[in-house]
Parts: structure tokens; sequence; C-alpha cells
């Protein structure tokens, strides 16, 4: 098996993850089997504790591990789904050393960090590989070079090299500023990110130079010479409109053979065809398309909500790209909303995405009732399924102050509510990992529009909640129009709803977007982005 370590320099969210998936692309292209884990700093067990707002959007995986975005990301790239091998935080990397000392699993030895947190990171290393049978196993380093956080993933790339030396190869992804004031490419903290990785023992074989522009070879030439690397290593990876494209730029650039060449690895195939049909679509010109999303986590400017809702942007995009439109993504504030859900009309479709608690809810329960009165095509994403059937009871069914027991317990009612064995896990305060999560079978109904878009009887979608429609009003929705139309197969679950007589209304309890790739788009967003472009 062979290694290739990511690891990145001088700030955060330059394209670490994009740039390890394409990598892995590549590869895979190339006719070698890989594996991605991403390797997260922090001490969370795992995502599904932290605040969307600070750390992006929470990715679900079929096994229902709560992830990152970057594994949104490996999956969109690989067209593959992932598991539980994937990924690992430094918070469950000493939760298992710390379970095997108490359970005397080191016979007495005293457990220092060097080497059993490191032997342990290690261990995920392989498992990662073993686990897909890879060839290549890509492992990305969060945090950048010089901090703390991740001095002993680094460790274990250190100690992995010496063990391996010609299977190993560190890929640094650094970035050169432009600042305003002087207009040109700075690349003193490109070097001084390289020279914080040699301290902790580490030379990169390969950098990718992160800049707004292209390096020029005067650039190229000083990195070079400071961080001991020939110049044909230093890749340029210039600011992109289509983050789609950076596998075809690597390659554009050799990055495939370099790295193959560095590992004794020969090329057994090409195979980027079907990428490059799709990212040729994405860059065409076609009628644009207004989508409404109707958010609540942006506190810092509209980047961090991006951040929060990143899988159901690119939902959309590889929707519109395979129809042939261009989508153009609007992100309203639930709470002004609730004041003037008129400014909708201008949109040809709206979304309400996942979210939890009370704030802005009302907001979000105002834009439902805009969009299915004036019929504007509405996708509603777990939480904005739950939202539509809240709005639907209380102003077409008449149940005043119909809510779910999510934000109003005492309501009369209670047309959302939380399942028995949820209950038991609040009470015990058992937060982390018990939501409904991972994927989960749902029976599409004969007839429906949306049976018709996913051209088979069954799906299996990734969940993310703890409530659910009570199937106590299930006979009072459905008579009024509001249909079951994906349902658990044992029928006590609703998964999917649509409004009859509607251009497209539809929600579901799960995440459509966990599921959509680049090469597959999701057939919920098909079927909404295609009404869309028809209002
Ligand atoms: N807050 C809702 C629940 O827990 C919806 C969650 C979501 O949108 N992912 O059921």
């Amino acid at each position: 098996m062979k290694y290739i370590f990511v690891s990145g320099g001088v700030i955060s969210g330059i394209g670490k993850g994009i740039a390890t998936a394409s990598i892995a692309l590549l590869l895979k292209s190339a006719g070698f089997k890989v594996s991605p884990i991403k390797m997260d700093p922090y001490l969370n067990v795992d995502a599904g504790t932290m605040n969307p707002i600070e750390h992006g959007e929470c990715f679900v995986l079929d096994d229902g591990t709560e992830t990152d975005q970057d594994l949104g990301h490996y999956e969109r790239y690989l067209n593959e789904s992932l598991n539980k091998n994937n990924i690992a935080t430094q918070g469950s990397i000493y939760l298992s050393v710390i379970q095997k000392e108490r359970n005397l699993e080191y016979d007495g030895a005293s457990v220092d960090v060097v080497n059993y947190i490191t032997e342990e990171i290690l261990s995920r290393v392989r498992q990662a590989g073993r686990s897909k049978n890879a060839d290549i196993v890509l492992v990305e380093i969060g945090g950048t070079a010089g901090e703390y956080q991740n001095v002993l993933f680094l460790e274990a790339n250190r100690q992995l090299k010496l063990k391996k030396h010609d299977d190993v190869l560190h890929v640094h992804v650094t970035y050169l500023p432009i600042p305003g004031s002087l207009g040109e490419m700075k690349s003193k903290p490109a070097q001084m990110s390289v020279r914080d990785l040699n301290a902790v023992g580490i030379q990169p074989d390969i950098i990718l130079a992160r800049a707004e522009r292209p390096l020029d070879q005067s650039r190229i030439k000083k990195l070079a010479v400071s961080t001991g690397l020939e110049p044909e290593y230093i890749i340029s990876a210039p600011d992109v409109k289509n983050v789609y494209s950076v596998p075809l730029k690597f390659e554009e650039q050799g990055l495939t053979e370099k790295i193959l060449g560095k590992l004794g690895l020969k090329r057994k195939q090409t195979d980027l065809k079907e990428w490059g049909a799709f990212v040729e679509s994405s860059e065409k010109e076609g009628k644009t398309v207004k989508i409404g999303i109707v958010g609540k986590y942006f506190t810092s400017g509209d980047f961090s909500l991006m951040d929060s809702y990143i899988s159901v942007i690119e939902a959309i995009k590889h929707a519109s790209f395979k129809l042939g439109v261009r989508p153009e993504v609007t992100w309203l504030d639930a709470s002004k909303l609730e004041i003037n859900p008129e400014q909708l009309s201008k949109f040809d479709g709206v979304i309400v995405p996942g979210g939890f608690g009370a704030r802005d809810v009302e907001g979000k329960i105002k834009a439902v009732q805009y969009v299915r009165e004036n019929n504007i095509p509405y996708l509603g994403l777990c939480y904005g399924m739950q939202l539509a059937v809240v709005e639907f009871a209380r102003n077409v069914l008449g149940l005043k102050g119909a809510h779910s027991t999510e934000v109003d317990q005492e309501t009369d009612h209670p047309i959302i509510h939380i399942m028995p064995e949820q209950i038991k896990t609040l009470l015990k305060r058992e937060y982390g990992g018990t939501m409904r999560l991972g994927a989960w079978e749902a029976d599409l109904k004969a007839g429906s529009k949306i049976r018709a878009l996913y051209g088979r009887e069954k799906t299996s979608e990734r969940h993310r909640h703890r409530y659910e429609v009570n199937n106590e009003y299930r006979d009072r929705l459905e008579k009024a129009g509001f249909k079951v139309v994906g349902q658990s197969p044992d029928n006590k679950l609703v998964e999917i709803m649509e409004l009859e007589g509607h251009p497209f209304f539809v929600g579901s309890q799960f995440h459509p977007e966990l599921k959509s790739r680049p090469l597959d788009p999701h057939p919920m967003f098909l079927g909404f982005i295609e009404a869309a472009s028809r209002k």
C-alpha cells in the first residue's frame, strides 16, 4: 500500500479538501484503487455536535457517521460512498486509546502520546486502506502547518516515512498572497509553512501553490530554492470559478505522472472522459434559474452560510448542469421573510433546507405558505419538509397552533413529534450520534411524481434528525392533498411528501443532497430544477 499525506499551510480554507479529492480522482482514473481519510484535529468525537456556522455542514455517510464537508468532496469527486473508516477525529483517536488503556489492553505500560496516539493514527490510516482494498491511501491532515493541533498527525506521517520511505509521499497545499497594497505575489508565507513542516521532520515532495493567479517562473524558482524541491514539483493552483475543473487543471500540469513517478507506480489507464464531459457541461451557457435558499446559519456574512449548506448548493449545480440551465442561488434570511414573504415572488424555486431549533421558524413557515399558495416550486429538506407539514396543518387543515414538538412541546396539534426511543436518549443527555442517522430505505408510491422521477420502486437515503411526521395526522394530510409518497418499508415513517395540484411541492425527511454526485444528480433535485426552469 502507498500513502499520500496532504497538509495545508499559511491559512485554512485554501481548498485542501478539493485538492485531496482531485488527486484521489486522478489516481482512480489512472487505474488505482484509492481510499481517502480525513484526519480532523478537533477533540469532538465526530462532527455531529458542532455548530455549522463554525464548522460548516455536517456530512452524513450511509453508515450514519457524522463527518465534515471534506467527505462530501471525496464522495462527489470519486463518485463512491465512503464509510466510518474514511474519517478520524483526534477526539475519536484519543477515545480509543483511553478505552484500550481502561481495558488493560496495553499491559500496564505508561501510555504516552507518542507512540500510542501516533500508532492509533497509523492504524486508522491502514484501516482506511484495507477497508477499500486500496492501492493508495490519501491522508488529508486538517489544520495548517505550524500549529499545535495537528502535530501528532504529522509525527505519524514522519514515522511512517522512516519505515516505508519509497511508499510515502507528502503533498503540501500552501498559499501565496497578493497583498492589495503591493500588487505583487509574495512567496515568503509559503516558504515559512514549508519550514514549519521541516521543523517537525517532514520534507514535502510536491507543493500545490494556491494563489489568486498562476505562479510565474520567478516565484516558482524562489520557492524551489527555498524549499529544496525541483521546480517541476511546484504545481500552480490558481483560484478557479469552477472547483470541478481542478482535477483537469492538475492533470494538464502532469501531476498524476509526478505523483506516480515518486511512488514508483505506472499509470494503468486514463479515464477522465466522463469527468471532462461533466466539466464542459458545467461551463456552458444556459437559461438562468433563480433559486432562493431560506436559512438561518449566517452570522458572519454569506460565506459561513454557504459552508453550512454546501451539499445543497452542489446538488443544485449537478441537476442544473445536467438540465443545461445556470443556477443563481440567493440566500434568504428567514427572519426577514416573516415580515415580507412577497420577496419570494422573483424566484423560480425555493428551498428550505435542514435545520434545528426554534429560531426563525415562523419566517420559514411564512415562506412555505407563500410558495405553496403562489405555485412556486418548493423543495423541503428534512426540517423543510417538517415545516411544510406544520404550515399545511395550520393553514389548510385549520389546526390552530399546530407545530413540531421540537419548538412547542405544549402544542394542541403535535403534527411533527419525537419518537419514543429518541425521548429516552435525550433524557439521558446522550446527544452525540443518537439521531436517526445514515441510510434508510424508503418505498416510493406508484403513480407519484417522485416515483416517476426516481424511475424505481425503492430508494435508500441519508438521514439526520430526531423528529418525524405524526402518523395520527397522516389521513387528514392525505385527504387534503398532501400525500405521503415515500415511506419506510414497515409503513411507520413518512419519508417523502408531495402536494397534489402544485407544479412541484415536495419534501423529504432525509437529505437527498448528500447523495447527489456530479456524474449522478439526485432525482429530487432534477425534478425541482426542472420545475423551476419551467416557471
Ligand atoms: N430539527 C429537525 C429534527 O431533528 C430536522 C433536522 C434536520 O433538518 N436535519 O428532526
